[in-house]
């Protein structure tokens, strides 16, 4: 009798000890699906996200999010949509990360959590090279319309009214992505483009004609969003960003995407 008590304490031991680790936040546990990191986006966002020739994605956004992912034991998914959507998914707990050049701000804070900082993100302002309306940042307040990407903080900026520094809702007009604001732009629909500087760098070379003025609009941060309140995993993404950042791992990943100079 002793001994079958003995036996099935210790099975009760050993149940106990599987079942707590188990549940002893893993990241495996803390994600939307078993074994997976979510990473929502909008892969439109050149260097940071982008879709590749064989549908794939790729970016530094999206290889940083791989590094990590890797360091958690978990595998990427990248789930592409629009660039508000992508901040609501992670809002609503429908993806574990947002990674989408997203800049940090008060409003954003009030709604989810970030990581620290892995990227600084300048606000630019196209313009054609031969623009009468715009010539100088200055010109931005004359401007008859600016063209930005909706739910950016350069939308967000520039619609601000003129007394909070803005230039009123009525000048500004918010495409789906930033490469169609650009193309109105180029079509005259808006006399510039209010955008991050990277994206910003890619559709001037692209399209002749298009100048970045030299005076830049904000400085900011760019960080990984996570649901509001799932701490657990913050740590760990965060955790795993500081070593990455660290160890030279995510300037690797610049220096591949943005070639300085
Ligand atoms: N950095 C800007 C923001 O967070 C734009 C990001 C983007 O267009 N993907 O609003």
């Amino acid at each position: 009798m002793k001994k079958i008590l003995t036996a099935l304490l210790a099975l009760m031991a050993l149940v106990m000890a599987l079942s707590l680790s188990a549940c002893g936040g893993g990241s495996g546990d803390l994600t939307v699906e078993k074994g997976k990191l979510h990473m929502s986006t909008n892969a439109e966002f050149p260097p940071y996200e982008m879709v590749k020739g064989d549908g794939g994605f790729e970016g530094i956004d999206v290889e940083v999010a791989g590094l990590i992912a890797e360091k958690l034991g978990l595998e990427l998914v990248v789930d592409d949509m629009g660039f508000t959507a992508a901040l609501e998914a992670v809002q609503n707990g429908r993806s574990d990360i947002a990674m989408a050049g997203i800049t940090v701000n008060e409003d954003r804070l009030a709604n989810m959590d970030f990581t620290d900082s892995y990227a600084t993100g300048v606000q630019v302002v196209i313009i054609k090279a031969d623009s009468p309306a715009v010539q100088s940042i200055d010109d931005l307040a004359s401007a008859a319309l600016i063209g930005t990407q909706e739910g950016t903080t350069g939308y967000i900026y520039c619609s601000y009214p003129p007394e909070e520094g803005g230039y009123g809702e009525d000048h500004v007009v918010a495409y789906e992505t930033g490469a169609v604001a650009v193309q109105a732009l180029l079509a005259g629909q808006v006399d510039c483009v209010v955008i991050d500087n990277q994206p910003a760098q890619e559709y001037v070379k692209a399209n002749p004609g298009l100048e970045i003025l030299d005076t830049e609009f904000a400085v900011e941060d760019y960080a990984i969003a996570v649901k509001k309140g799932n701490t657990q995993l913050l740590e760990q993404v965060n955790k795993a960003l500081g070593e990455l950042i660290a160890d030279g791992s995510v300037q690797k990943v610049v220096d591949k995407y943005i070639t300085a100079g």
